[in-house]
């Protein structure tokens, strides 16, 4: 594991998370790994081979440098459907948050990061579906698929903002820097008593502490924000209740295809190979979360 316990110098070149922690704003934050940069908007950056993941030594949570915000927003502007398709290809994190909602009292969803809707349209038919989406492409789909799809300043507006009774982010609020921004359009969605439920990776899951500087999922430059169960409590306090944080798997794979995912990655340690073979659309690096390595987050918005 590369560890290292240097105080960050504030003059050093920080992107846009800046030098305090996002989740509780204390500037206590030290560099905890250097990690391959795969993937995402710096792919194109031949000079950007590596990057500093930050730990904020009072709530735990992780940080990624190199966040520029434009350059993030433009590369998830130009996605194209089959970034979400792959994304799709195993439907199973879905039925666990259906599994994970009451969905008696569920009338109108909202998705951030909804892709083409594919979560969206799992749901009964009587839902009223609202999605957020940066990528254009998949709009048109989720459009197709009957979901409104709004933006985040749309959320303030009357018609919209605490109306909702529920609202989901699966596999998005990694991808996010400013989290404070999101917290707070995350709220104004949600009617009192509405839920939020969320899909991420965990820190301090067992693959993630074994793995250290070697877990995958701090190797995509998408993936900016790492929470553990301890720094999702503090981005939830104190506006949300009944906090409940569940351990599990990205994918519910059988035994037979877990057995199939760990041959390949025996195959292929180097997963620069992958990047070499497969282009990024296509990559099965995004098959390769490790058991247990995500939680599933459910609260209540008092
Ligand atoms: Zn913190």
């Amino acid at each position: 594991m590369m560890q290292f316990a240097c105080l960050i110098d504030a003059s050093a070149k920080y992107g846009n998370v800046g030098s305090r922690c996002h989740v509780c704003g204390t500037s206590q934050l030290r560099q905890q790994f250097l990690v391959p940069l795969l993937d995402g908007p710096h792919r194109p950056n031949k000079r950007a081979q590596d990057r500093k993941i930050y730990r904020c030594d009072l709530c735990g949570h992780l940080s990624a440098d190199l966040y520029d915000l434009s350059q993030y927003a433009n590369y998830y502007e130009s996605l194209s459907t089959d970034y979400h398709y792959c994304h799709d290809f195993d439907r199973s994190r879905y039925q666990q948050i259906l599994d994970n909602i009451p969905k008696q009292s569920v009338r109108r969803v909202l998705d951030i990061g909804c892709g083409t809707g594919t979560f969206l349209a799992m749901l009964p038919p009587d839902v009223e579906r609202f999605g957020i989406e940066p990528a254009r492409a998949a709009t048109s789909s989720a459009r197709a698929r009957g979901v409104e799809v709004v933006e985040y300043v749309d959320l303030m507006k009357p018609e919209l903002r605490n109306t909702f009774d529920l609202v989901t982010a699966i596999d998005v609020i990694e991808h996010i820097a400013d989290l404070q921004h999101f917290r707070q359009h995350v709220i104004a969605a949600l009617r009192p008593g509405g839920m939020v439920v969320l899909l991420t990776g965990n820190t301090a899951s067992r693959s993630a502490r074994l793995l250290g500087s070697h877990w995958s999922y701090l190797h995509y430059a998408e993936h900016v924000s790492f929470f553990s169960p301890q720094s999702m409590r503090v981005w939830l306090h104190p506006t949300f209740s009944n906090i409940e944080l569940t351990s599990t798997n990205h994918h519910q794979l059988n035994s037979k295809e877990a057995l199939t995912l760990l041959r390949i990655w025996l195959l292929f340690p180097g997963k620069w190979i992958f990047r070499k073979l497969f282009p990024v659309r296509l990559n099965m690096y995004t098959a390769l979360s490790l058991p247990g390595d995500h939680m599933l987050v459910r609260a209540i918005c008092n």
